[in-house]
């Protein structure tokens, strides 16, 4: 696709930057648009001599303007741990109603293909296992994960009347719990949270009995079904994750043993509406996209760690200069 002009917008986040960074080496333009509440342009500092690719400060709730083509706008901003959605309720509400209206604006008016970012939070705590694109969800309106549930279902809705009404070429992709290198240790999630833990020798906070199952797909195969996403240019949705199922418990264990650490495991409440089971159902991205993951847990929790003890030493170094 050399030649070809993207936008990503939230592209100074965690899944963003690592998309950026694909997209760049697959020889595209790319502009990151993105307002750095949730991201941090140090994720961006393996682009910053990389003359293809251009960051500019924007909060998507604003209209963008942009001269010249685009040929597609991968749609990505938003507050996406639970703890940045709740401390960010209304924020989280507003981008994914206008900034997503104002990143489907600008897709219509240049023509360019617009993909979003969607979430499996879309089927709230579910009652279906697997969760198959056709599930509708089970979802609260008005509990405090709603602001980015019901803000992602409306980002859906929106996304299909731009196709339908407007004749956007949409995608949207659901993307599941996803880890990897650039998460941030106190960011609430999971696998961030036992690796800060684990290297602290701290307590494992783990919520309830730790029996509700996490399925966990490393950055890379995430990226790569995007990528395969907007050259094949499918409608979908499309669910993009790893159906292997994880209990938080056994989790909390494995990162202790991939960070080789002694920490014990201390029990907490659960949140309001956390899901007790989570998992994909990815036989239309295997249809569709020829994807599955192909990262084992084991190998992408070594590549989290290897990556947190690197930062941890950097900072270390810092502080004694
Ligand atoms: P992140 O918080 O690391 O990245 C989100 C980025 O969006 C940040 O750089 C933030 O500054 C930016 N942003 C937020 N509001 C903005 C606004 N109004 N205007 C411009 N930029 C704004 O989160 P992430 O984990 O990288 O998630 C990226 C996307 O993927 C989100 O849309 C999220 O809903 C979706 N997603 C992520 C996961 C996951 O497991 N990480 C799972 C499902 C869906």
């Amino acid at each position: 696709m050399s030649g070809s002009r993207v936008i990503v917008t939230g592209g100074a986040g965690f899944i963003g930057s690592h998309l950026c960074e694909r997209l760049v080496a697959d020889g595209y333009e790319v502009l990151c648009a993105d307002n750095l509440s949730t991201g941090d342009r140090e994720n961006l500092e393996c682009l910053e001599n990389e003359p293809k690719f251009h960051f500019l400060e924007h909060d998507m709730v604003r209209v963008l303007q942009v001269s010249g083509e685009v040929d597609a706008i991968l749609h990505l901003a938003s507050p996406a741990s639970p703890v940045d959605y709740l401390r960010l309720p209304l924020q989280t509400l507003e981008v994914g109603s206008v900034g997503t209206r104002n990143a489907l604006d600008l897709a219509y008016r240049t023509g360019a293909r617009f993909l979003l970012a969607s979430t499996s939070e879309v089927y709230g705590d579910p009652q279906v296992h697997p969760q198959h694109e056709g599930y509708v969800g089970h979802v609260s309106p008005t509990g405090p994960r709603s602001v980015y549930d019901e803000a992602k279902r409306f980002s859906e809705a929106l996304t299909m009347a731009y196709r339908r009404e407007r004749g956007v070429a949409t995608s949207i992709v659901r993307i599941f719990n996803t880890y990897g290198p650039r998460m941030r240790p106190y960011d609430g999630r999971a696998v961030p949270t036992f690796v800060r833990q684990s290297l602290e020798r701290a307590p494992l906070t783990v919520a309830g009995d730790g029996t509700q199952t996490r399925s966990l797909c490393y950055v890379d195969d995430l990226v790569e079904g995007i990528a395969r996403m907007l050259h094949r240019g499918g409608t979908g949705p499309v669910n993009l994750g790893n159906p292997e199922e994880i209990t938080v418990l056994d989790l909390a264990r494995r990162v202790r043993d991939v960070c080789g650490s002694d920490s014990p495991v201390d029990f907490i409440d659960r949140s309001v509406n956390d899901p007790s089971r989570r998992v994909p159902d990815i036989t239309r991205a295997r249809r569709q996209l020829g994807w599955e993951p192909e990262v084992m847990l084991e190998d992408g929790l070594e590549r989290i760690v290897r990556w947190a003890v690197s930062v941890r030493r950097e900072e270390g170094q810092d502080r004694a200069q």
